[in-house]
């Protein structure tokens, strides 16, 4: 020190040497063992643009080191010892200034030279001999700043990049996740099925132990609970919601609602007041609710709650919650599209096939049911048998009791008919007061018997049971059967069903005939 006198070392002429401190200047720490020369190498520093503090004792070392946090530790000892040394090993082995560069400045042993390091790595990052040379000695301060900062950003940019990765992670994990559900919810399922799955789904993919899903609009009094995923939760359950200020609040904004905290949160003042006046010790800590509407009769709010010493609910919850809710509500939708597309198919479906006045299928679609037999019937080498049916002297009922109590008859004979076939049998309003029976895997036998039947049962039944004297029909049929001689084809089974419908007629009516 004495040998090198502060001035002004003029460090830009070297051309290796870099320009001192930048910006926020550095800060060093000086330890010395001499308080003069502390004072000098502080002086000398602070005229290079540096922040310094100094330490003069050997035991306030880490102390100073705690309250000042420097960037770089330069200690001067006139002879470094061995007491020195631990202390400094002490620093170094220290996580708090893992990042500190030490550089110490010391004589040379009076002993004369050495193979190894006058000061051992362990110890410090670079040292100078006294009597040191100031432009030296700022040059190695300002290497072991430099390297320092470097260090410090290249870790940085580390747990930058980790985060990053994390962050990665974790978005493939809540993607995997939303997609896993939805495949789940987009299948043909039914509202109910999608709320449930909804509240287990999201519970489990964010490990909360109470996820629920409540159907109320706002301005409701009580909400429905339609799914839950909780220890002590009962489906279908009615909630008041004046107890549930969140519930009203996402209703009321149509925006999602995060309380972290309801022991202090102000949305929970009135409700926290109501707790205690009821003595009701409610184990909530951090809750979300997540509106969502389905229609203008359907909506609703999902519920998110963690319970006291679970951990606090966040924008991230919010955020992945929100996103399987949006894709829910829109899976819902379309399972309802596809319902009532479906329902209105079944009812088109139905009003093409069948006859209005008995609900017996009509013409067109009993000619499409008899060919689907016949090919059946040729494929499996089996029989059927075909009835055709004709109300005997139809023309006087409506011209007796008019057309409406013919009608009447008409839906009557329709319901008799029905009744009295299998399930595998097709009957049908063929046209005016004709019916046909197509009996599959039935004989011509077998269907004359079947025909007999039919026919007694119309003649006993009393018609028109509403006027004073009930009505009396027969009815004539014509049985033809699938294979036989001259059948091939339904053309054959009906016209050979017409023949002997028209024999049946000519001989007298009230009968059955092949
Ligand atoms: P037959 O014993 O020879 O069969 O005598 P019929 O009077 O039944 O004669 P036909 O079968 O030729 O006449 C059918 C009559 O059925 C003609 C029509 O007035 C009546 N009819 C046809 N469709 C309807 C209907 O939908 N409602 C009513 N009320 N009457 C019908
Ligand atoms: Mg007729
Ligand atoms: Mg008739």
């Amino acid at each position: 020190m004495r040998e090198s006198p502060p001035g002004s070392p003029h460090l830009s002429q070297r051309p290796d040497a870099p320009p001192g401190p930048r910006s926020a200047s550095p800060h060093v720490l000086v330890a010395d063992d001499d308080p003069l020369a502390t004072g000098a190498l502080a002086w000398l520093l602070r005229e290079q643009g540096y922040q310094v503090t100094s330490v003069s004792e050997r035991r306030h070392l880490i102390e100073a080191l705690e309250r000042a946090r420097p960037d770089l530790l330069l200690v001067d000892v006139e002879n470094i010892g061995p007491e020195d040394e631990q202390l400094l090993e002490r620093v170094r082995r220290d996580e708090r200034w893992r990042d500190v560069p030490i550089v110490v400045a010391t004589a040379l042993p009076s002993n004369g030279r050495s193979s190894t390091p006058l000061v051992p790595p362990r110890v410090a990052d670079d040292y100078v001999t006294k009597p040191f040379r100031v432009p030296e000695l700022l040059a190695r301060i300002h290497t072991q700043l430099r390297a320092q900062s470097e260090l410090r950003s290249a870790r940085a940019a580390l747990a930058a990049a980790r985060a990053e990765l994390a962050r990665a992670r974790e978005d493939v994990a809540s993607n995997r996740q939303i997609v896993d559900i939805l495949h789940e919810v987009t299948g043909e399922l039914s509202a109910m099925e999608i709320y449930r799955i909804l509240a287990r789904r999201v519970s489990r993919a964010l490990a909360l132990s109470r996820c629920s899903v409540v159907l109320a609009s706002a301005g409701d009094a009580v909400g429905n609970v339609v799914a839950s995923f909780e220890d002590s939760g009962t489906p279908n359950l009615e909630i008041r919601l004046d107890r549930y200020p969140e519930i009203v609040a996402a209703l009321e904004t149509q925006r999602p609602v995060l309380v972290r905290d309801v022991q202090s949160d102000p949305l929970f003042e009135q409700t926290r007041k109501l707790w205690i006046e009821e003595g009701r010790d409610v184990p909530i800590h951090s809750v979300a609710v997540l509106p969502f509407s389905i229609d203008r009769w359907r909506s609703g709010v999902l519920v998110l709650r963690t319970e006291r010493h679970e951990r606090d609910l966040t924008h991230d919850d919010v955020e992945f919650a929100e996103t399987v809710v949006n894709a829910a509500v829109a899976a819902v939708k379309r399972a309802q599209t596809l319902e009532s597309t479906r329902a209105d198919n079944r009812r088109l479906e139905a009003l093409a096939t069948t006859d209005p006045l008995t609900r017996l299928l009509n013409r067109r679609a009993l000619l499409e049911r008899l060919s689907r037999e016949v090919d059946r019937a040729k494929r499996y080498e089996s029989m059927l048998t075909l009835l055709l049916l004709d109300i005997d002297h139809f023309k006087r009922i409506n011209d007796e009791r008019g057309h409406l109590v013919g009608d009447g008859v008409l839906r009557q004979i329709g319901a008799l008919v029905d009744a009295s076939v299998r399930t595998v049998d097709i009957a049908a309003r063929y046209g005016g007061e004709e019916f046909v029976l197509i009996l599959p895997e039935t004989s011509q036998d077998g269907g004359v018997i079947f025909a007999e039947r039919i026919r007694e049962s119309i003649e006993r039944y009393p018609f028109d049971a509403s006027s004073e004297e009930p009505l009396h029909l027969t009815a004539s049929i014509g049985v033809a059967t699938f294979p036989s001689p001259r059948v091939e084809s339904t053309e054959d089974l009906f016209a050979r069903a017409d023949e002997a419908l028209y024999r049946a007629k000519s001989s007298g009516r009230n009968q059955v005939r092949t």
